[in-house]
């Protein structure tokens, strides 16, 4: 059974997001997506909002789990005894810092492969924090991330409803 952790901060979880982790569970037995606990980065959403968000957008995908964790990826690796580490590539600018972090998750933990999916076309431009930052500014978003997650952005007063 090849059990692969996805990583990240997902804040929050986006359809990218999503997109990797259906494609990674067509070729894996089970994908847990590790939600870290404290990234360096500014939050939009609190560790169990980051779960909420991301288990209800991932419900229908039979093997996937979604867990928190605080500690080393590599630690949390070891822990839900994933064999691969699943990566999101995207063209511009993802492939240095993965392949720093692969060479880096290597040494710590020899044996856990680091596996990355290119990011689909549709995809290519996406991030959390670019979907923060154009629904902060009234932009719509709603064809970028789960039902939820627009929900919540729209409850913390940073986008609007659906266009009409
Ligand atoms: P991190 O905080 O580690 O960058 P993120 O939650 O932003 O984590 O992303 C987790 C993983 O998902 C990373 O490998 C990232 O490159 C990948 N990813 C993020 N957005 C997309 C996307 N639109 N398409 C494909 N992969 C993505």
């Amino acid at each position: 059974m090849i059990i692969a952790l996805y990583p990240g901060s997902f804040d929050p979880i986006t359809n990218g997001h999503i997109d990797i982790a259906t494609r990674a569970s067509k070729l894996f037995d089970k994908i847990v997506i590790g939600i870290f606990a404290t990234p360096e980065k500014n939050l939009m959403f609190s560790l169990d909002e980051r779960v909420k968000l991301a288990k209800e957008a991932t419900g229908h995908l039979s093997k996937v789990e979604v867990k928190p964790y605080s500690n080393i990826t590599v630690e949390f690796a070891r822990e839900v005894k994933a064999q691969v580490l699943v990566r999101g590539l995207r063209a511009i600018g993802d492939f240095e810092w993965e392949f720093e972090m692969a060479m880096m998750n290597q040494m710590l933990y020899p044996g856990l492969e680091t596996v990355c999916f290119m990011a689909s076309q549709e995809y290519q431009f996406l991030s959390a924090s670019l979907i923060k930052e154009v629904a902060s500014l009234g932009g719509d978003i709603h064809s970028l991330v789960p039902k939820g997650v627009a929900e919540a952005l729209i409850k913390k007063g940073l986008t609007r409803k659906k266009s009409e």
